[in-house]
């Protein structure tokens, strides 16, 4: 679950990290009243679960309370695109008005998960701000990296080593080792999968700010972090995912191609979307029902597959272990008869029950294509997808 930045910068301010005075509004009004109360000038931030804002439009300068309003109503409404949206964009409900802070130099921080030690690791470069993307895949000897050993958790010594290879010595030593373990702690105590300021900001005279901030909790610690749970802005997040949730469908991720997937194991919902790219085609979406047996919760996930615009053919493709494939079965009968599923659709069955799970499909009389093996269930989908597009 991402957090918004006004979410983000408020949980590390908890834990001591220095950010500019501000405020989230919904109105240009308010955010006039804001810019009044800060008696100076100030930055409009578009709240989006996105970065790269400040280069979509989403972030303005304000010199004055009134262009403050100016600037609030110009991103209220907007759907923001950014490099990381896609063409659609996120909407934007509300911005944080925040003082204006004068900036000398940009520097990157963050924590993250690194699956090959298998630990978060936190990671700085000196070259933050706008342009740090393009430089994760240029020199990585400008971008330095302490991991977070579990048992020892964030040494003192990695955080004055860090700061050092940031360049933030002398004076900013201190603040900055007291703001690398507060973003190490927070990552640890927030069961975060990523934190991260960008920019952290040296100001003109001299003192460290967090002028923005991402923080995103692992969705299964939802049961221990409820009250950032309860920050959630829906609104954000993809309509498909959030139904899934709401049906009880965890495995639910959506993705850009056109045929859409209802497996179930992670492993072969895997195997399914490269059989598919091998045929031809792209998924759209990653869907496992684990051992459903029910044929309820097989309709509802045809249902919010279905509901797709983007999909143009179904592949069902379903190993029974512990499922039941006749049961898979009903609920693609009924998911057809229903209209839930007016795209065509290939099932692919194989294990417990199958001669039945055929048969309930072949005397349902419902518009479903058959397929015996798992590349020719993909690449009958890949077809129909390509039919369904011309
Ligand atoms: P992002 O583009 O979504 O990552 O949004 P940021 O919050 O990082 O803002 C983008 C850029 O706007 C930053 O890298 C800064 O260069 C600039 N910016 C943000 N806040 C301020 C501010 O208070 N003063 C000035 N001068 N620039 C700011
Ligand atoms: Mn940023």
């Amino acid at each position: 679950m991402k957090l918004h930045e006004y979410q983000a910068k408020a949980v590390l301010a908890a834990r001591g990290v220095p950010v500019p005075v501000g405020r989230v509004v919904r109105t240009p009004a308010d955010a006039r009243a804001v810019a009044g109360e800060l008696a100076g000038p100030v930055v409009v931030k578009a709240q989006a679960h996105t970065g790269g804002r400040g280069r979509g439009g989403g972030v303005r300068l304000a010199a004055t309370a009134g262009e403050a309003e100016e600037a609030a109503s110009a991103i209220l409404g907007m759907q923001l695109v950014t490099e990381q949206t896609g063409p659609g964009g996120l909407p934007v409900d509300s911005v944080l008005v925040e003082e204006q802070i004068e900036i000398a130099r940009e520097i990157y921080v963050g924590v993250v998960i690194d699956n090959a030690v298998g630990m978060p690791v936190v990671i700085g470069s000196a070259a933050g701000g706008m342009e740090i993307e393009q430089l994760a895949e240029e020199p990585p000897e400008q971008i330095h990296r302490a991991p977070i050993d579990p048992t020892l958790g964030f040494m003192p010594y990695q955080a004055r080593q860090l700061a050092f290879a940031l360049g933030l010595d002398g004076e900013l030593l201190r603040p900055a080792v007291a703001l690398l373990e507060a973003l190490a702690h927070t990552f640890l105590e927030a069961d975060c999968s990523l934190v991260e300021i960008n920019p952290l900001v040296v100001t003109t005279d001299g003192r460290l700010l967090a002028a923005d901030a991402k923080l995103s909790v692992d969705d299964n610690a939802d049961f221990r972090q409820q009250a950032l749970f309860e920050e959630r802005d829906r609104a954000q997040e993809d309509r498909l995912e959030v139904e899934a949730q709401d049906a009880g469908i965890q495995n639910y991720v959506k993705l850009g191609g056109s045929i859409g997937c209802l497996v179930n194991g992670a492993g072969l919902a895997m195997a399914t979307m490269d059989a598919i790219q091998y045929a031809g085609g792209e998924p759209a979406n990653f869907l496992d029902i684990g051992t459903a047996n029910s044929a309820d919760a097989v309709t509802a996930a045809l249902r919010l597959i279905g509901s797709d615009a983007d999909v143009r053919a179904v592949l069902v493709n379903i190993f029974g272990g512990l499922a039941r494939t006749d049961v898979i079965a009903e609920g693609v009968v009924r998911a057809k008869q229903m209209g839930l599923i007016p795209q065509p659709t290939i099932v692919r069955l194989a294990g417990t029950n199958v001669a039945d799970g055929r048969r309930i499909l072949d005397e349902a009389g419902v518009d479903v294509v058959r397929a015996e093996g798992f590349a020719e269930g993909a690449r009958l989908a890949v077809e129909a997808a390509a039919r369904g597009a011309g």
